[in-house]
């Protein structure tokens, strides 16, 4: 490709709306612009680096025996009641009727339409397992689009689905699906981890999160020290021990109520009186399906709204707005507290052993002293219902847990027999026994690897992207095109390169060397071959990696050796075919 006719609108400042540096860089780097919140188009540079994420997706679901399809897009409502999620899936399915006033959806994923396919087609024993896969759009109606194509409306999505006879087939297919993930991630050239992740209401642990790790990750994992333990902090489990509680020998003293004017929050109300959080029992007010439940956590916890709500088997969770905890507590927000309230009360596993500790009085600007779980506190359910920290535990080993921050770009998960009981999916066993095949689901968040690339690979010149990834391998850059033996030699390299199969990008432009600089840099082509007067004059080429700036000179003759050295996926392969 010759950069004089490449369709690359690079910006020089960054646009306003971008947050975070991949969305910055995409931008500046003329990969992407926006259309509407969180819809983007894809310019001649994006696509590049996106279909290269395909391809290699596509090849290792290939070769871990999957096929590729692909589904529609516009999906008929009546398939979505059949699952229930019609009603349940909420504001992010985009819905809309037909000429026909029949009511439509745009596929957010895709296991009502592929269960729907199966089951007219499969019907024995003998047609599994079957494992078929799409790369498509999908479309979300997130509330909130942000950071580019990190959270967009509109986005790339690889998702399988598996059938399978048995859970143990469908475990023997989650195995290889899990291993295709760590070859994909692996040869992106991301650093990632696979994390153990929520399964909702479906339970077990059967479903990983695969993660690249980058600070501006919106997701925390938990990660031991000891052991090869991960989660995502949604799942990870506490460890509970009554150590670190407060104890203490001397009997119960009677709940008192203490006036505490103004005080609302955790830090407020125990710096006035002089305890460490510990000894502060947090009262939350929660509407779970429409119904109110108070929730109480230690002072220095945190609810976990995913451990809460699968605890509760709710649909819905919601924290109650002001109005509604006056009409509960009789007293604004701050002053909650479990003892005497009128509604269900679920409380954290550590909560069990909290002795002669702070409560909210229910009264506004009061809370209660020498509080005693076991005496005064009447918890209709407890449990693990509160977020990991980074003082906890291991809960397989006991070591001391490390939180870092990721990128959720896959997620695997076995279904069981949700979709295939719901459209009554069924098959002929070797018997003759009809029985629900057993599935699973594999995602992939294609664009969002490319968001996910450029956190992890960027300096404050531009985008560094991994070799496997990158629009091209090699830039070419002549500094002076109106140099004739400059340009000669350019065009000379670019040639045999393209009939090397190499993805050459030749900065053909009469523009100063500066700007072709820049530009190299801010758009991340990790080989950048430089052709100036040092070439003229001694006849070498400089070659700069972009990853660790290194640079090297080399005669004409050992430009395509040298590379070939240069370790790496793409290029030495694409070489040695030439
Ligand atoms: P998230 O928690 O980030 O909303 P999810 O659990 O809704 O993700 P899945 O339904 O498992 O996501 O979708 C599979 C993959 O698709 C995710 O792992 C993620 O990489 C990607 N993905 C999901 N939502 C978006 C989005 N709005 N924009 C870009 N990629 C997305
Ligand atoms: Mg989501």
């Amino acid at each position: 490709m010759r950069f004089s006719r490449f369709f690359l609108p690079t910006l020089k400042e960054t646009p306003a709306e971008a947050e975070v540096i991949s969305h910055k860089l995409m931008l500046r780097a003329g990969m992407i612009r926006k259309l509407a919140a969180g819809i983007y188009s894809y310019l001649p540079l994006g696509l590049r680096v996106l279909r290269k994420v395909e391809a290699i997706v596509r090849e290792e679901m290939n070769k871990a025996g999957a096929q590729e399809v692909v589904l529609p897009m516009v999906q008929p409502a009546e398939l979505w009641q059949e699952s229930g999620r019609w009603e349940f899936y909420g504001k992010e399915l985009l819905r809309f009727k037909d000429r026909h006033a029949r009511d439509c959806c745009l596929g957010p994923t895709h296991e009502e339409v592929i269960t729907d396919l199966v089951r007219r087609e499969v019907r024995s024993y003998r047609d599994m397992p079957l494992n078929l896969y799409q790369i498509q759009t999908k479309f979300r109606d997130e509330i909130r689009p942000r950071f580019g194509l990190m959270r967009g409306r509109e986005f790339v999505m690889k998702d399988g689905y598996s059938f399978d006879v048995d859970e143990k087939a469908s475990g023997k297919t989650y195995l290889a699906m899990y291993a295709a993930y760590q070859n994909v991630f692996r040869r992106l050239g991301l650093q990632f981890r696979a994390v153990e992740a929520d399964t909702g209401s479906i339970g077990g642990s059967f479903s990983h999160e695969f993660m690249v790790l980058a600070e501006t990750g919106e997701d925390t994992i938990v990660s031991c020290t000891g052991c090869d333990y991960a989660a995502n902090i949604e799942k990870a489990e506490v460890v509970w021990s009554e150590k670190g509680q407060i104890k203490s020998n001397t009997p119960s003293r009677p709940m008192e109520k203490v006036a505490t004017p103004g005080r609302r929050t955790v830090e407020e109300v125990t710096t006035f009186m002089g305890i460490p959080p510990q000894q502060l029992v947090k009262t939350l007010i929660f509407l779970v399906d429409g119904q109110p439940v108070a929730v109480l956590v230690r002072g220095d916890h945190e609810v976990n709204e995913i451990k809460l709500k699968n605890l509760l088997q709710a649909r819905e969770i919601a924290l109650a707005d002001e109005a509604l905890i006056r009409r509960i507590t009789g007293a604004p927000v701050g002053y909650s507290g479990p003892v005497g309230l009128p509604v269900k009360i679920v409380a954290d596993q550590a909560i069990q052993g909290m002795y002669d500790c702070v409560a909210g009085a229910n009264e506004e600007g009061h809370h209660l002293v020498h509080v005693d779980a076991g005496r005064d506190i009447h918890a209709d359910l407890y449990g693990d219902i509160r977020s990991v920290t980074a003082g906890d535990r291991c809960p397989r080993c006991k070591q001391p847990i490390r939180l870092s921050r990721g990128i959720e770009v896959g997620h695997i998960f076995r279904l069981g027999t949700k979709y295939s009981e719901a459209l009554k999916a069924t098959y002929l066993d070797g018997e003759g026994q009809e029985r629900y095949m057993v599935m699973g689901c594999y995602g992939i968040g294609v664009s969002r690897i490319v968001a996910a690339a450029i956190e992890q690979g960027h300096d404050e010149s531009g985008i560094i992207f991994p070799v496997a990834i990158a629009p091209f391998d090699v830039l070419l850059l002549p500094v002076n095109v109106n140099d004739t033996v400059i340009r000669e030699a350019a065009e000379d390299i670019y040639h045999e390169f393209l009939s090397r199969g190499v993805h050459v990008l030749l900065d053909d432009r009469d523009e100063r060397a500066g700007i072709k600089f820049k530009d190299a840099d801010l758009t991340g082509i990790p080989f950048r071959i430089t052709i100036g007067t040092k070439f003229t004059k001694e006849g070498l080429l400089e070659i700069k990696v972009r990853g660790t700036g290194e640079t090297l000179f080399v005669t004409r003759e050992q430009l395509v050796q040298t590379l070939l050295n240069m370790h790496s996926e793409r290029i030495p392969r694409c070489l040695q075919q030439g």
